[in-house]
C-alpha cells in the first residue's frame, strides 16, 4: 500500500483542507498528525468566547474522534512531529517515524512578546488555540483587572470582550491608535474612543519591559517609567508562523514557509497553507486567505494543479464597541485617503489618483457598505 497524503496540523488550514480533499479523493488513505488534541474549533471565536461565558468544551464544534470518523482519516492527536526526513519522505513524531506520499505543513504561528524582562515574564497569557482559551478562562476567575499588550485585532477584540464581561481592562501599545496597521490615524482614534467609552483604559505611545509578581498580582513596567497593576497579563503583541519544522528539513523560508502559487514548497511533495506559509511573498494569517487556499490545494493533491487566487479579502474586526471592517491597501499603493465622518458611522476610502479603490476603513454603520465596495477593490493576487 502506497504512504498515505499526510497533513500536519487540526486548525482551520489542516481540517478544511481535509474536507475539501475527502470530497475529491473519497477512497484516498488521509493521515494529520497534530501536536494538540484535535477537536475542531473556530479560532476567532477565542476572542469573543468570554462575554458570551462559553467554555472551551463549548467552543470545540466537533470532538477529535468525530471528525476522524467524520472525514475518515487517521488521525493521531498529542502528537509532535519534531522532523520531516526528506530523503526516506517520512516524518518524525513522537510516535515514530511515518512515511508520507505527499506532505502538507498546516502549523499555523506562534505568539510572541519580544524583549519582556522580569521574574513573571513568562506568566504572561497568549491566547492562540483551544487550550491557551482553556488557561485564560481558569487564570481569570475571580479576576477583574487586566492588563493587555497590545492593541492590534486581536488586542481590541480581547480588550471589547473583556470589559463587556464586565472587568477591568488596560491596554498598552508602542503605536498611537488602535489598529495602527490596518486604519488610517482618525479611523483608530474613532475606534480609540468607542472601546474607550466602553471602558477600556489605553497606555499609547509605550510598550511593556517588565512583568513582576505573581498569583495574580503582577507589576508590568512601561518604558515611559510608569507601571500598571492587574491580575493577569495577556499578551497580543502578534504571531509568527511556524518556520522551524521547515527550516530544518532545508526549505525554503523567509517570514513563512516559502510556497508558490500552487502552494507548493522548495521541495514538490511538500506544501504549505495557513498561517506558517508565505504565499508569493504576502504571509495573510485570516481566515480567508485559508479558505481561498484550500480551493486550490485540494485539486492540486488530487491531480489537477490550481494556482491560488487571492481576491480582497475586507477583515471583519468582532468589537462590538465599534463595528469595523478594514481592507488595508497593498504595502506601496500610491493613493489617499479621503475620510467622511458622523456620529453613527466612519467611511474611509483610500483611492488612486484615477479614482480606484486601493482600499477602505468602515466604522460603525458605514460597515453595512462593505459587500457594494469590496468589489471594486484590487484582487491581492489576481
Ligand atoms: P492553527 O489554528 O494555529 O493550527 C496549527 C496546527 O498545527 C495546530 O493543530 C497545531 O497543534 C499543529 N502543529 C503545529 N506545529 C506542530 C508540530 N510540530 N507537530 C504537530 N502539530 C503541529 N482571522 C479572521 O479572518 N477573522 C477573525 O476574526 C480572526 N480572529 C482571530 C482571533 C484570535 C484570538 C486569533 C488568535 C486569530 C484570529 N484570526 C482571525 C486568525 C485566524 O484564526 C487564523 O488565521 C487561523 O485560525 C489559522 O489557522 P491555521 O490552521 O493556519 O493555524
Amino acid at each position: 500500500m502506497s504512504a498515505p497524503i499526510t497533513l500536519i496540523g487540526t486548525g482551520l488550514a489542516g481540517y478544511n483542507l481535509a474536507r475539501e480533499l475527502r470530497k475529491l479523493l473519497p477512497d484516498a488513505a488521509l493521515r494529520i498528525v497534530t501536536a494538540d488534541a484535535g477537536d475542531f474549533y473556530s479560532k476567532p471565536m477565542l476572542s469573543n468566547g468570554l462575554a458570551g461565558n462559553k467554555t472551551a468544551a463549548q467552543l470545540a464544534m466537533k470532538t477529535a474522534d468525530k471528525m476522524r470518523e467524520e472525514l475518515r482519516l487517521e488521525l493521531l492527536t498529542d502528537t509532535e512531529v519534531s522532523a520531516i526526513d526528506r530523503e526516506r519522505r517520512e516524518i518524525v513524531t513522537s510516535q515514530g517515524r511515518l512515511p508520507y506520499s505527499k506532505l502538507v505543513l498546516a502549523l499555523g504561528a506562534d505568539p510572541f512578546t519580544p524583549g519582556l524582562a522580569g521574574s513573571a515574564a513568562d506568566q504572561v497569557l497568549s491566547v492562540n488555540d483551544l487550550a491557551g482559551y482553556a488557561r485564560f478562562r481558569e487564570r481569570l476567575e475571580g479576576k477583574q483587572r487586566v492588563v493587555l499588550l497590545g492593541a492590534g485585532l486581536i488586542g481590541c477584540e480581547f480588550a471589547n470582550d473583556l470589559v463587556a464581561s464586565g472587568r477591568q481592562v488596560s491596554v498598552v501599545d508602542l503605536a498611537a491608535w488602535p489598529l495602527s496597521r490596518l486604519l488610517p490615524e482618525q479611523a483608530g482614534q474613532r475606534l480609540r474612543e468607542r472601546l474607550a467609552a466602553a471602558g477600556v483604559q489605553f497606555h499609547f505611545g509605550v510598550s511593556a519591559v517588565a512583568v513582576e509578581g505573581g498569583e495574580g498580582e503582577y507589576r508590568v513596567s512601561l518604558s515611559d517609567g510608569s507601571v500598571l497593576e492587574g491580575e493577569l497579563v495577556v499578551s497580543a503583541i502578534g504571531l509568527r508562523p511556524r518556520i522551524r519544522l521547515a527550516q530544518a528539513a532545508g526549505l525554503a523560508v523567509s517570514r513563512g514557509i516559502v510556497v508558490d502559487r500552487v502552494l507548493r514548497s522548495s521541495d514538490p511533495d511538500i506544501y504549505a497553507l495557513g498561517d506558517c506559509a508565505e504565499v508569493s511573498g504576502q504571509v495573510l494569517s485570516y481566515v480567508l486567505p485559508i479558505m481561498q487556499a484550500v480551493r486550490a490545494l485540494a485539486p492540486t493533491l488530487a491531480g489537477t494543479p490550481t494556482a491560488v487566487a487571492y481576491p480582497a479579502m475586507p477583515v471583519v474586526v468582532k468589537t462590538p464597541a465599534c463595528p469595523t471592517v478594514v481592507s488595508p491597501p497593498a504595502a506601496g499603493s500610491i493613493g489617499e485617503w479621503q475620510i467622511e465622518s458622523s456620529e453613527a458611522a466612519l467611511r474611509a476610502l483610500y483611492t488612486a489618483a484615477d479614482g480606484s479603490l486601493l482600499g477602505f476603513a468602515l466604522l460603525g454603520a458605514a460597515t453595512a457598505e462593505r459587500q457594494t465596495l469590496a468589489p471594486r477593490l484590487p484582487a491581492i493576487l489576481a
